[in-house]
């Protein structure tokens, strides 16, 4: 992490280009220009940050802070645990029916779109899952509303923001005991959570943390200790809940420090109530192209239920699409294809995409549009 407190030094952005993809988000500039003058000598102690030993002191700083700027981040309660897990948010899967199911059979779960399946059908292999409620039936066009909850599921699933849809709970649902569960893989830190609202969060770190290898995990203290014990050692809560006075095994040390940096640069640029009116305005921006074209461009999310940091959309004559796709690329604007499941384009408008990436491409759209409508 940068030496000490000192902040990190504001780097120079490459001009012009701007990267869509959904799968990883944009790394701050002042980030890995941090992370380069690490890589061979952390704080000048002479170890190299991308070997950092996880069993010596300079790991165990780096952990401590990293942990430390999340929870004032987020405002984490202290009665949460912050585990920092190996195997993606697809492990959180399986993690997830294996520490809550606490000797129950079934689990809830709302399934709004691409994620919500994936999450269920690994859910499957642990016990029956009760599809409280879908929008499938309307294309995944909004997320759905929770209804009333059986009292025997031992919680309730829900995906915050569905990456390949484009949809987003903007309220979540209240599931009263039932601790409420969420994949925040897309919009973990992009906008304020009130904590104590949920049982579990989860976050893959590729989009908004860092890069791929680490999951982060906040989970309540009464929900750590009681996995089956069939659980395997590395997605067992309790077992990683230890990390501060032991490991279980060698953790993704380079993706935790690289988090940590994400972390505070985070903070030096006013938190996460200063992302989220960056990433509403980068969204509005792109949104409000849509609605300018005149049905040139689709939107199939409800007006209400629109994500802020995937936006999707196609075209009135999806020929376009290919034509659409190559003149942005040549205009520096990168991996805007929609996901092959729903096809049509996807603008990913994670917490590093600079405003002005969000506004070229608006600007490209509006001409675009003009040019072949
Ligand atoms: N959940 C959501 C909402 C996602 O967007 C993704 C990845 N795109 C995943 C889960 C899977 O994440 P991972 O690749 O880290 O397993």
């Amino acid at each position: 992490m940068a030496e000490g407190g000192a902040a990190l030094k504001v780097a120079r952005v490459a001009p012009g280009r701007f990267d869509f993809s959904a799968a990883a988000g944009p790394i701050p500039v002042e980030v890995i220009e941090c992370a380069r003058s690490e890589l061979h000598d952390w704080r000048r102690s002479g170890t190299p940050v991308l070997s950092l030993p996880f069993t010596g002191d300079a790991f165990r700083e780096v952990m401590t802070e990293t942990e430390a700027y999340l929870r004032a981040l987020l405002g984490i309660p202290d009665n949460y645990r912050v585990l920092f897990m190996h195997g993606g948010a697809s492990a959180q899967f399986a993690a997830v029916p294996l520490n809550l199911l606490r000797g129950g059979r079934r689990a809830c779960y709302l399934d709004s779109g691409y994620w919500s399946g994936k999450a269920m059908a690994e859910a499957r292999r642990y016990c029956s899952v009760e599809v409280a409620a879908s929008s499938a039936d309307t294309g995944y066009d909004r997320v759905p509303e929770l209804p009333s909850l059986r009292s025997d599921a031992a919680y309730c699933h829900i995906v915050a923001n569905e990456t390949v849809n484009g949809v987003q709970y903007h309220a979540f649902p209240e599931s009263g005991d039932v601790p409420l569960v969420a994949d925040m893989t897309s919009d973990f830190l992009t906008r304020p959570l009130d904590i104590t609202r949920f049982g579990v969060i989860y976050a893959g770190a590729q989009k908004n943390l860092g890069i791929a290898g680490l999951a982060m995990v906040v989970v309540r203290e009464d929900l750590v200790g009681s996995a089956d014990p069939a659980t395997p050692g590395i997605l067992d809560y309790a077992v990683q809940a230890r990390h501060a006075s032991h490991y279980y095994n060698t953790p993704p040390t380079f993706a935790i420090y690289l988090a940590g940096l994400v972390f505070k640069w985070l903070a030096e640029r006013g938190g996460i109530a200063a992302m989220e009116q960056a990433n509403r305005g980068k969204s509005e921006r792109v949104y409000a192209a849509i609605e300018r074209s005149g049905g040139f461009y689709r939107c199939p999310v409800q007006a209400a239920h629109r994500s802020q940091v995937n936006v999707c959309f196609h075209f009135a004559d999806d020929a376009l699409t290919q034509t659409f796709l190559a003149a942005a690329q040549s205009e520096g604007l990168f991996n805007l294809a929609g996901h092959p499941s729903v096809g049509g384009v996807r603008a990913s408008l994670y917490n590093a995409m600079p405003e002005a990436g969000a506004e070229t491409l608006a600007q490209f759209m509006t001409a675009f549009a003009r040019r072949n409508g």
